[in-house]
């Protein structure tokens, strides 16, 4: 038998994350756990509990409530068929879930309202820039059942602010509107004056938007293209459309605002890329963001619960670009600094390294973060090793120091050397700790 041709080992594949995916990395994920954790305690104090959800969801859940015309459904979504063939999409966001949730275990049964908050990765297939991914995280926050006071629309817009406060977040806008509800028509009267107008003036829209005239023409006042600015500025406002109720209620939420100090902005585009909005929505920006500076949409959605199945619900909510947060901090010059110890051990010789293990699971246990070398090094090495790690002392530990009872502690910024027992080295540096934290 004849032998094929013969081939060389084959070169190992470079696996690369995919477009519009990264890895994040420490340090950088210090900041993130710490927004994270801001976001969990400034939400609690408003009565907001955890709910984690799915990352895929039936396809229709989204069709239905994102609506099957807008972008994220008809052309972003990750959408593939499961074996039994039912098509299931990664989430391109978690309202529709949470609605999802809010129904299916019988939320509505609970003291109303219901508020929830989520943190987690979203799926778009957009194309990827500074500030905008396939895969990004949201940080969001939904108000179910009760009523639709013009205070809760007002609280939630408050305490997203005051989240963004507590974390620094340098140069936002509020910009608020109301869209209209839908049941009263005014919003869709609205819509239809808006698509009579653009009619008039399609031949000097792009294809965008020529093509949004007809399937959304609330979205084409989202448009950025410099070219339709001139004729977006002539539409008809929608604040001069508004029925009474709707009227009231967006003054309403206003002074709602101003009663809490809240500062707003209002811009009678904002109409939101979502279709399930109605009356009060919301955009926060921040600096440093460029073209992609909104971190924050939201807005109500009174009807969303009953297009999913369940009974008529009010409904508010919003989410925050958690990606678009975390750069706009790093812009404003809140950078993580490098993980660095507390303590390097620096230990030779084997009854030192005995004392070492017992030190570095004491020390731990005392909450310091400790460098163990897994294996003998010399002291110059060490210490350059502990210098290269950002080491704030380090612990040497020589059969000397061990049969003495006396354990040499270096400050490793200054240089300073001081001789402690083993129980006074830990107080030593638990005091310290405290002290530079
Ligand atoms: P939306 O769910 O479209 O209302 O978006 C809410 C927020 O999520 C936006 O204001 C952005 O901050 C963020 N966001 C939406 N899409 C992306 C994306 N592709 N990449 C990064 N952040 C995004």
């Amino acid at each position: 038998m004849s032998e094929g041709p013969k081939r060389g080992p084959e070169k190992p594949r470079k696996f690369q994350a995919i477009k519009g995916t990264r890895d994040l990395l420490p340090p950088e994920t210090v900041l993130w756990n710490r927004v994270e954790q801001t976001a969990n305690e400034v939400f609690t104090t408003f009565g907001f509990g955890e709910i984690r959800l799915p990352i895929f969801e039936p396809t229709e859940l989204f069709a239905r409530a994102v609506g099957a015309d807008t972008d994220v459904v008809s052309k972003e979504m990750y959408s593939f068929d499961d074996r039994d063939e039912t098509s299931i999409s990664l989430r391109p966001e978690a309202t529709a879930s949470v609605c999802r949730a809010y129904i299916e275990n019988g939320m509505q049964q609970l003291p109303q309202p219901v508020r929830l908050y989520y943190t987690g990765p979203m799926f778009r297939r957009e194309r990827p820039q500074k500030g905008r991914y396939r895969q990004f995280y949201q940080i969001g926050a939904e108000v179910l059942g009760g009523s639709d006071a013009p205070a809760i629309d007002a609280e939630v817009i408050q305490m997203l602010m005051t989240f963004f406060d507590k974390i620094n977040l340098a140069g936002t806008t509020l910009y608020i509107n109301s869209i209209g509800h839908s049941a009263d028509n005014c919003r869709r009267a609205y819509v239809e004056t808006l698509r009579v107008a653009l009619q008039n003036a399609k031949d000097k829209l792009g294809p965008d938007s020529q093509r949004r005239v007809d399937t959304n023409p609330l979205r084409v006042l989202d448009s950025k293209l410099e070219s339709e600015q001139a004729i977006i500025e002539t539409l008809p406002r929608i604040a001069d459309h508004l029925c009474d109720d709707c009227r009231a209620n967006y003054a309403a939420v206003k002074n709602e605002l101003e009663l809490r100090g809240v500062i707003y902005k209002e811009n009678w585009r904002l109409v939101r890329g979502l279709d399930y909005y109605m009356r009060t929505t919301f955009e926060i920006t921040a600096q440093g963001l460029g073209s992609q500076n909104a971190v924050c949409g939201g807005g109500r959605y009174d009807g969303l619960v009953e297009l999913l199945g369940g009974p008529p619900t009010k409904g508010i909510g919003f989410a925050i670009g958690e990606d678009r947060l975390i750069l706009s901090l790093q812009e404003g010059g809140q950078a993580s600094q490098p993980q660095g110890r507390d303590v390097y051990i620096a230990w030779m010789g084997q009854r030192a390294y005995a004392t070492a293990v017992r030190a570095a699971k004491n020390l731990r246990n005392s909450g310091l973060s400790v460098e163990l070398p897994p294996s003998e090094l010399k002291f110059g090495k060490a210490l350059g090793q502990a210098n290269k790690i950002g080491a704030r002392y380090a612990l040497i530990l020589g059969d000397n120091e061990v049969a003495e009872g006396l354990w040499t502690l270096k400050n490793l910024s200054d240089g300073t050397q001081t001789k402690l027992a083993e129980p006074a080295v830990i107080q030593y540096l638990r005091e310290n700790q405290r002290s530079s934290r």
